[in-house]
């Protein structure tokens, strides 16, 4: 792993230079761990709306397109946060290119593990439930009530085809 402070960057940085440095990370993790993804053909952006999630990948045409940062993150956590949503959305992105797949799976896990990241995508505010598969435990976030938070037993998993248990989150 590329040893994170060597990339530390001042609070008060643009958010230009933020992603300069989010790219010039990410590049010598992939280098360092032999990942499938190119850096320099995803389009990496900083949200500042996002309220709730660190990190997302967007798709298009089912191919990763780009890298969502929330600049939140690293306002109230710092970099060594930010570095770590990085390379969970690494995992991402190397797993839709190699497998499609978009889980936080069996292989999501090991990748992880050697990436020293979170499993679990990264949030702000704990959610009010967590909607959770029975089978391949995949979860799905929830704020607020919803058809799907009272009567789970209509859905079910997209991952797995499981069927989902709802929990509310103490
Ligand atoms: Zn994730
Ligand atoms: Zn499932």
């Amino acid at each position: 792993m590329p040893p994170i402070e060597r990339y530390a960057i001042d609070q008060g940085c643009t958010d230009e230079e933020l992603l300069a440095v989010a790219r010039v990370y990410a590049r010598d993790v992939v280098a360092e761990h032999g990942l499938t993804v190119s850096v320099g053909d995803l389009d990496w952006r900083l949200s500042t709306r996002a309220k709730r999630r660190a990190g997302a990948v967007r798709y298009r045409d089912g191919d990763p397109r780009s890298i969502v940062l929330a600049r939140r993150q690293f306002e109230n956590r710092g970099w060594t946060a930010m570095a770590s949503t990085i390379r969970h959305e690494l995992v991402h992105v190397h797993l839709l290119n190699e497998r499609d797949d978009p889980s936080h799976g069996e292989t999501f896990e090991r990748l992880a593990a050697e990436l020293e990241t979170h499993v679990r995508c990264e949030r702000f505010v704990e959610p009010t439930w967590w909607v959770r598969c029975v089978e391949c435990g995949d979860q799905l976030a929830r704020y607020r009530r919803s058809k799907l938070v009272e009567r789970p037993e209509e859905y079910c998993c997209g991952n797995c085809g499981g069927r989902f248990h709802v929990v509310r989150n103490e």
